[in-house]
């Protein structure tokens, strides 16, 4: 509050967020996952699933990792963004508002449901991409860093149809320490 309201927020994370959690549970347990990779390594080698099961489990492992990464981005302290990651932001965009701009047009562009996220490319650069539905920018050999939700369900009781006010709202309380420490710890993994 008063970003994001209680109500919204409750069933967000307590009915939405862990309905695919426990809906990806079961369909892996359908299948007899043997949990040995991470969520992100899964997301990133899905053929290790049957065929006919994959859908199924594409859309509820989306929504656990794009919820996870969401509600994790989100903070409820005022934070200096990390000279480390203004110097990555001006880099690839110029300034900090530039930024800010592109990714919340780049928002207002998601057609029906889905997310806008901050990704690192296979060469570590930064860039700004929309997915559809619960598709993570993993299924597209992209890696996430930062994500706002912008199905209707993650604003509409409080902002109904102005899907910019709540964009330029949420924006404000992103944790860019925990941004980028993604980026810190995914560049490792990738080189
Ligand atoms: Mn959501």
């Amino acid at each position: 509050e008063p970003v994001i309201d209680n109500k919204t927020l409750d069933l967000h994370y307590n009915v939405h967020y862990r309905n695919y959690t426990d809906k990806l549970n079961k369909l892996l347990k359908e299948v007899n996952y043997s949990y040995k990779y991470t969520p992100e390594y899964l997301a990133q080698n899905i053929d290790i699933i049957p065929l006919n099961e994959r859908d199924e489990i594409l859309f509820n492992l989306g929504g656990y990792l794009n919820h996870s990464l969401y509600f994790y981005n989100l903070t409820d302290k005022k934070k200096k963004i990390p000279d480390g990651m203004l110097d990555l932001i001006n880099k690839y965009f110029g300034s900090f508002s530039i930024f800010k701009e592109e990714f919340i047009n780049m928002a207002k562009e998601v057609k029906g449901s889905g997310y806008t996220f901050l990704v690192l490319d296979k060469n570590n650069k930064l860039r700004i991409i929309n997915t559809s539905n619960q598709d993570t920018p993993y299924y597209y050999g992209f890696t996430p860093i930062m994500t706002i939700d912008v199905w209707e369900h993650a604003y509409y009781l409080k902002y109904t149809y102005d899907r910019g006010k709540y964009l330029e709202n949420i924006f404000s309380i992103i944790d860019f320490d925990k941004v980028y420490k993604l980026y810190l710890d995914n560049v490792k993994i990738n080189s």
